[in-house]
């Protein structure tokens, strides 16, 4: 699969948000075991398969969690958005919410391989519902393993494009992001 040329301050980025995720697993795996083998286990004097069958079974859930295997490997992709969904996020009701209703984003993105891949987007540009969304059906995407946010490479009608760190429209041809200073440029 094709690796992608990322500028220093997002590769920065990415390496920082990744250790972050990896002390909160280490967190979770010794709040998970402390409780599974310190306090059940010896509450209900668990023989040898119980503590494999905890080792492999429970004690694997925060791996999933925070998604550690996908950190092993780079799961950069190109491809297209075939189809957009929405979901409107449950807000805390009262007049504020019908101004401000914040929706979910499913993008469907199929690479020439034929591989299918869902991405969740749930912050940010996803707030104005399907008609302030950034995202186009047909566009060319390229996801960075370890960013949230696609970027448009190509579009029938390309005036702008989006950062991968948060997600903001920019116009192309900039070199930094508008709003979090990030570099745009990924080759
Ligand atoms: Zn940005």
């Amino acid at each position: 699969m094709k690796k992608f040329d990322l500028p220093t301050d997002v590769k920065k980025y990415i390496t920082n948000r990744r250790i972050k995720t990896f002390i909160c697993f280490l967190i979770t795996e010794i709040i998970f075991f402390v409780i599974t083998y310190l306090i059940i286990g010896r509450l209900a004097k668990w023989d040898m398969n119980n503590f494999i069958f905890t080792l492999c079974v429970i004690d694997a859930i925060p791996l999933f969690i925070y998604q550690i295997p996908n950190m092993i490997f780079d799961r950069s992709y190109k491809g297209e958005i075939i189809k957009i969904s929405y979901k409107e996020e449950n807000s805390d009701s009262g007049m504020r919410s019908s101004i401000f209703k914040r929706y979910r984003t499913n993008l469907l993105v199929k690479t020439k391989q034929d591989k299918l891949y869902n991405i969740k987007l749930e912050s940010l540009n996803t707030t104005g519902g399907p008609n302030g969304q950034i995202y186009k059906e047909g566009d060319t995407v390229v996801h960075i393993a370890g960013t949230d946010f696609p970027k448009i490479v190509k579009r029938h009608d390309m005036e702008f494009t989006t950062c991968v760190v948060c997600g903001s429209k920019n116009n192309v041809g900039e070199e930094k992001c508008d709003y979090c200073n990030h570099s745009l440029s990924i080759k």
